[in-house]
């Protein structure tokens, strides 16, 4: 009988699972929601606005993100991580990957540009030569390409940097032709030394980072860069060495796009977890201790690049001396 209940549990939140991806199919001039449900897509902070564009979302197996972590501690948390943040039937972490567009006074930065179109991705089929709704998401959230100031990339890994191009006429071009595209020094050193050596990802490298320094739109920053009045990209090493946030804090509110940080909410619970995801291991653990001990409790709204659904959230203390991540 419970076996029946959990099989027609999991029926449903695959059927959840369907209307997200129904949701990516919707057309420009339509406001678009993450798995088809009413969550707001943006948010405001004193004069700066958040605005949350989706370019994929899908489940990615948890075992595989988190090796060697107790997977029981995903059903123990089942009642809130389901349906947003993970899908029991499948045992998988529901990731969203989403920029953050922030707006203020007249002027556009996007942060992080998702996975882009035509690229080639032999690594993950579903993401070869892929064909996304990402523009179209862009535009019904009012923002045209030609408009945008500034861009930037938290970090280099392929999910991130994939809109910084597109294909036009055989040749990878910025996607935001006005934009100045801020890329991180210690990061850009970090990739092309990874290339280097024989690692790395050179395929994004060439068709998403490279285009951008021979169009002589990038900015190589150092350290803090104030962007806008009371928007602020901040060094956060850990997920990779040049990994930035960008803060956010006007009218007395404040918020962080936090990036790779965090990858699912459960780091929030379990930040001593290993994830796949982590150039290296330690250094993610690190990194994300340092992140959590400085927002755990503060007034701080926290977007981090994968969270799906709601997506806002903060970080609190619980009773038991632990922490968790309560959704706005
Ligand atoms: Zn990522």
């Amino acid at each position: 009988m419970a076996k029946k209940t959990q099989s027609i549990l999991s029926r449903r939140n695959a059927l959840r699972l369907g209307t997200m991806t129904a949701a990516l199919s919707l057309s420009a001039g339509r406001r678009v929601f993450a798995q088809g449900e009413n969550f707001p897509t943006s948010w405001t902070f004193g004069d700066v606005t958040v605005t949350k564009v989706l370019d994929d979302i899908g489940p990615y197996d948890a075992a595989a993100a988190y090796p060697g972590a107790p997977l029981a501690a995903f059903e123990k948390n089942e009642d809130w991580l389901v349906p947003h943040f993970y899908d029991p039937a499948s045992k998988a972490i529901i990731f969203s990957y989403h920029s953050y567009v922030v707006r203020t006074q007249g002027k556009t930065l996007i942060v992080d540009t998702c996975i882009g179109n035509d690229k080639s991705r032999t690594r993950l089929a579903k993401w070869d030569m892929r064909k996304g709704p990402y523009l179209e998401n862009l535009r019904a959230a009012g923002v045209n390409p030609e408009d945008v100031d500034y861009v930037t990339c938290t970090h280099f890994h392929s999910d991130h940097t994939g809109w910084n191009t597109r294909l036009f006429d055989g040749k990878w071009v910025p996607t935001f032709p006005n934009a100045k595209y801020l890329f991180s020094r210690a990061e850009l050193e970090n990739v092309q030394a990874r290339i280097k050596a024989g690692g790395g990802d050179a395929t994004s490298y060439n068709d998403s980072i490279l285009p951008i320094l021979d169009a002589g739109r990038a900015e190589i920053i150092d350290g803090v860069r104030p962007v806008f009045d009371g928007v602020v990209i901040n060094p956060s090493p850990g997920h990779t060495p040049g990994h930035h946030s960008v803060n956010i804090d006007s009218g007395g509110q404040h918020a962080v796009l936090a990036g790779d940080i965090l990858h699912s909410p459960m780091e929030v619970l379990y930040p001593e977890w290993t994830c796949l995801f982590d150039q290296d291991k330690g250094h993610g653990v690190e990194g994300r201790m340092t992140f959590l001990k400085q927002y755990t409790d503060s007034d701080v709204t926290i977007f981090a690049a994968h969270f799906s659904g709601p997506t806002a959230g903060k970080i609190v203390s619980t009773a038991d001396g632990g922490r968790m991540f309560k959704t706005l």
